[in-house]
């Protein structure tokens, strides 16, 4: 079971799908992949679904638990019903961040805000001569926002 429907849960879902593992799919928006244009959305679910994964959207994760080695999944639909999925395995595919919070930036004093480094437009922290770039900084975390 993948959590999160944009393009890292999908990239998985794929893979793994490929590699011959029953996938699901359980994403809270209406469509997969929402940041890309409904088309693509549509396209996608085609002929991800004619891979067999299996899709739930407007499907919100409402609890997780390990039951007998399993992963047991309580999910809420657009209605409001509760339904339960179960899985070998689950990945969750949508809560990525920055992990800035032990590796002592309170002692030199740089500001974080919700543990994104804080930088001005030459990506200089608060403390001058210390720079950040990449997914710790509150831009879009993609490679080639990170270098550039
Ligand atoms: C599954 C997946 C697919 C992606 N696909 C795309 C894509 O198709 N296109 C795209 O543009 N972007 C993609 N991204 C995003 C892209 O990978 C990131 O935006 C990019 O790697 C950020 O670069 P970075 O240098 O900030 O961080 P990272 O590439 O994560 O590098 C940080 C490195 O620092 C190491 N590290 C962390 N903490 C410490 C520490 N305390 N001490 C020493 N080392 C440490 C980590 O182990 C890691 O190797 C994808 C991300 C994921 C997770």
């Amino acid at each position: 079971m993948i959590i999160g429907a944009g393009s890292v849960g999908i990239e998985f879902a794929s893979i793994f799908s490929r590699f011959g593992t029953d996938v699901t799919v359980v994403e809270m928006l209406p469509r997969i992949l929402p940041l890309e244009d409904p088309e693509i959305s549509q396209e996608m679910q085609k002929l991800l679904t004619k891979q067999r994964i299996k899709f739930h959207t407007q499907a919100k994760l409402e609890e997780l638990k390990i039951k007998d080695e399993k992963v047991e999944a309580l999910i809420a639909d657009g209605n409001g019903e509760t339904h339960k999925i179960l899985a070998e395995k689950s990945s969750d595919s949508c809560r990525r961040r920055p992990v800035t919070d032990e590796i002592g930036l309170d002692k030199l004093g740089v500001e974080t805000t919700r543990g994104f480094i804080s930088v001005d437009k030459n990506m200089q922290t608060n403390i001058p001569g210390i720079f950040a770039i990449g997914d710790v900084v509150p831009t879009q975390a993609l490679a080639h926002v990170a270098f550039t």
